[in-house]
């Protein structure tokens, strides 16, 4: 019996490599405890460090940029590379606007599976020298980051296993470990809320299933935040809508969040709504406000984190935290990859 299926057509038999249902064509999810051993870099527990404040707000940052190749992508990496070693995968392909590409591409390199990766023609120059080092090619296509999907999905009819980041059950069952390590850090106590930048919303998806994996009596508030660049997500919360709404993504400055068409965007907006949380957009200008104002409290994280932060902001300064006493924002990635868009943006 296979562990992914599609819960609308019950579908069985699956190929277990498959990345979408075969018949409706949409995302399958995990029925069973997948047998799969993570491909392992030496994961470190990642550090959870308060944010002094003045208003009586507890802000808690996870610090996912400590994780090998520097963003929270590793936890969905580690398993979806062993799912595709254990399946006998020999080559992926996935598409990514840089840091999914670059986990990817090292666990890949750790399995000795050999991977392709569509980005953006606009990503940042570090993260694909980092996806080229790992061994992995990169393809760059022109256009939105939806082209760079499109290119992905092409190339994988040739044979090559299209290793989705967004669609792929075992990637979002990865990033569950983020929840179960918070939750052990907090000795079992819950957060209020917990606040996420969300493009596909893997991360999202992931500490809604760790909470619900560790059998917390709640989940925390569940706050998604996009760009207003690219707020698929957010239009459809605030018309209280179950799809993800049509956009035109402009370009942005958080590049890892902006996501047209999340797969997985119906899932999302369930989760923000069960859990009493929301999705909501924030300008650029909030997003380097933000990622300058926790520099200077000596945490350097790229703007994708940084919209995080300002989406913290703005559910403060709009009261609708309500009476949350202990939020915690995690910070996907790392400062360092985009350090030439954050010079541009803070010192030109
Ligand atoms: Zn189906």
């Amino acid at each position: 019996v296979s562990a992914i299926a599609c819960r609308r057509c019950s579908v069985g038999d699956l190929d277990p490599l498959a990345w979408r249902c075969p018949l409706c064509g949409g995302p399958l999810e995990l029925v069973a405890a997948p047998e799969v051993e993570p491909v392992a870099l030496g994961e470190p527990i990642t550090p959870l460090v308060e944010w002094p404040r003045d208003d009586g707000v507890e802000v808690l940052l996870k610090l996912e940029g400590t994780l090998p190749t520097g963003s929270f992508k590793d936890r969905g990496s580690a398993l979806l590379a062993g799912w595709l070693a254990r399946h006998r995968a020999r080559s992926a392909v996935i598409d990514s606007s840089g840091n999914a590409g670059a986990s990817l591409a090292a666990y890949c390199a750790r399995a000795g599976i050999a991977c392709d990766v569509y980005a953006p023609a606009t990503a940042a120059p570090p993260k694909l020298t980092q996806i080229r080092a790992y061994g992995a090619r990169v393809h760059l296509v022109a256009g939105p980051r939806q082209a760079a999907a499109d290119a992905a999905v092409a190339a994988a009819e040739g044979g090559a296993v299209y290793a989705a980041h967004a669609w792929s059950p075992l990637f979002t069952a990865g990033t569950a470990t983020c929840a179960i390590e918070l939750h052990e850090q907090l000795g079992g106590r819950v957060p209020d809320a917990v606040v996420v930048p969300v493009g596909a919303g893997t991360l999202f998806l992931g500490i809604r299933r760790g909470y619900a994996d560790v059998g917390a009596a709640r989940a925390p508030r569940l706050f998604g935040v996009q760009t207003t660049a690219c707020p698929p997500l957010a239009l459809a919360h605030e018309r209280g809508e179950a799809e993800p709404a049509p956009v035109t993504p402009r370009r942005g400055a958080a590049e890892g969040i902006l996501i047209a068409r999340p797969p997985r965007g119906a899932e999302v907006l369930a989760a923000a709504r069960e859990t009493g949380g929301a999705i909501i957009a924030v300008e650029d200008d909030a997003v380097w406000r933000a990622l300058a104002k926790l520099a200077r409290s000596g945490v350097y994280v790229e703007p994708t984190s940084a919209a995080a932060v300002a989406g913290l902001e703005l559910l403060i300064d709009t009261g609708r935290l309500g009476s949350a006493q202990r939020v915690v924002v995690i910070l996907t990635g790392t400062g360092l990859k985009a350090s030439a868009q954050i010079a541009a943006a803070l010192f030109d």
